[in-house]
């Protein structure tokens, strides 16, 4: 009788996770062919320099040692710009990835800073709010006398872990140090609108998202380039992440979009409705309870792995790096991939969903929204005025104006009170915000559609990859460093 055999377990697919490894090697397939001489593709390419320091802070009785990093990548333009996160996980090669990624998210949308990001390795879910103030300040303190941080120097914004309330200590803990200095509110980016922030920054991570799905979703060569349904209403998504940008991603993909949220992936596990989540419901649901875990009658799943497994039209990985790996890529059931995280897709699992003809919107343009409003609170702090107060009341006008001819032209009175109040109120400084988030993500869109018609990458992180290097080289050219 033949031996029964117990089928052996495949081993797990082993890469490497290293997010610098892999940003290289993003940067290298993009840099294929370009026209920069090798010399200028390596400078860009390397972080110039990463400061990493360790500072004692009181906890109780005690003096525990925080880890602190802010890693500098380039210095093509200044001053330098990316967030601050607050993760166990941080470290000096995560920083230095995504610092790199900044740069190149910056170049792409036309945002005049070079790339920078810094954190601390701490768990903010179980750190009193005490603990983290004397952490936040301190940490600003050490970047202070190294010369990391300063309106025209270094300046830093949310991330993981990091919003509001950490801006604000970070500005006033500056503002201390610098007594006297006018654009001291400068320093920093994401602060309430209460202290020199600016409104739609705290959703402009998340609403940048939706304007990149939505926009290659309508745009007619795009859709049919990567095989997808045109238009975002009534399309399916997963968003894995509930935090900042994950739930106003959601938030507004639902609420202007018309999409429908099929499931949510937390760090604690999963929920699945194929009916459709309300995300300001889960929201609240999450703030009482501190998970997403038993909301209403949504089947919830242990396994935050789960995810993957979830049919819809869009997934989107709005947590963290390295979610879609080579153990789970196969899984995916989405048409598109959508990059809110940074680095959320290793080398490896881009090539498996590529070759599945599952499209992959990238981080360095999908989650740019962030950077691009900080860029407008950054400037809104150094004219030390708020966009549209001088022209709100003459746009008004102008518009009743335009109304009023309308009216005699008609002989009648062919709009509504409410109409004529929309009409000719101005626009508000969220409004100009908004409008300025759009175009940043429709012109870079189409930036990146364009150099994938003429042929060149033959993927959109690849493309606009290519955008922002000859963007950055170009600066080299300048200057007289290329030949
Ligand atoms: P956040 O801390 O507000 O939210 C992150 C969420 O992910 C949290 O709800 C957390 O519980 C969840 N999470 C953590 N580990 C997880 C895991 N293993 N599985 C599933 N969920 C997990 O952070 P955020 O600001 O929303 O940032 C999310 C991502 O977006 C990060 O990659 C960040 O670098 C990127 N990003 C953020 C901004 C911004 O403006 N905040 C801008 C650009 C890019």
């Amino acid at each position: 009788m033949a031996k029964k055999t117990t089928p052996k377990k495949r081993p797990a697919p082993v890469e490497d996770l290293n997010l610098r490894h892999i940003v290289h090697q993003q940067f290298d397939r993009a840099a294929r062919g370009l026209d920069v001489p090798g010399g200028v593709l390596t400078s860009i390419r390397l972080c110039n320099n990463t400061y990493s320091f360790q500072f004692p802070v009181r906890v109780g009785d005690e003096v525990q040692i925080f880890k602190g990093y802010r890693a500098e990548h380039s210095h093509h333009r200044r001053p330098l710009k990316g967030g601050i996160r607050f993760a166990t996980h941080v470290n000096a090669d995560e920083v230095a990835a995504l610092a790199a990624l900044m740069t190149y998210k910056c170049a792409l949308v036309n945002v005049p800073f070079g790339g920078s990001k810094g954190g601390v390795a701490i768990d903010p879910r179980v750190t009193p709010a005490d603990v983290l103030e004397r952490v936040t300040r301190r940490y600003t303190f050490e970047l202070y006398h190294k010369n990391f941080i300063g309106p025209g120097v270094n300046v830093p914004a949310p991330d993981m872990g990091t919003g509001e309330r950490e801006m604000s200590w970070i500005a006033d803990t500056y503002g201390v140090m610098n007594p006297g200095d006018l654009n001291a509110m400068a320093c920093v980016t994401g602060k309430p609108v209460t202290q020199g922030g600016i409104p739609g920054r705290t959703e402009a991570t998340g609403r940048g998202v939706f304007y990149g799905i939505r926009d290659l979703l309508d745009n007619a060569v795009a859709v049919k380039r990567f095989g997808l349904d045109a238009g975002i209403e009534g399309k399916t998504f997963v968003m894995q992440g509930f935090g900042n940008v994950g739930y106003h991603a959601s938030r507004i993909m639902v609420q202007e979009g018309g999409a429908k949220l099929v499931g949510i992936g937390e760090w604690d596990g999963v929920l699945h409705d194929p009916k459709g989540l309300d995300p300001d419901k889960v929201k609240a649901h999450q703030q009482r309870r501190g998970t997403i875990l038993g909301f209403g009658r949504a089947r919830s799943s242990k396994n935050p792995r789960s995810f993957v497994d979830i049919p819809c039209d869009v997934l989107v990985p709005a947590a963290l790096e390295n979610q879609l790996t080579l153990n789970n890529a196969h899984r995916v059931k989405a048409r598109l991939v959508a990059e809110a995280a940074n680095g959320p897709t290793t080398p490896g699992a881009e090539r498996a969903l590529l070759k599945r003809g599952i499209a992959i919107l990238p981080d360095i343009y999908l989650n740019s929204g962030g950077v691009t409003v900080s860029y407008f609170e950054w400037t809104k702090n150094i004219s030390h005025m708020r966009f549209g107060r001088m022209a709100k009341r003459f746009e008004g006008m102008r518009e009743r104006r335009v109304l009023d001819v309308i009216d005699a032209a008609t002989g009648k009175t062919g709009f509504s009170d409410d109409e004529r109040y929309q009409l000719t109120k101005g626009p508000d400084e969220v409004d100009l915000v908004r409008s300025g988030l759009e175009g940043t993500m429709s012109d870079a869109l189409n930036e990146i559609l364009g150099e994938l018609g003429r042929g060149r990458g033959k993927d959109l992180r690849t493309a606009a990859m290519r955008v922002s290097i000859r963007k950055i080289a170009a600066t080299y050219e300048a200057l007289g460093i290329f030949p």
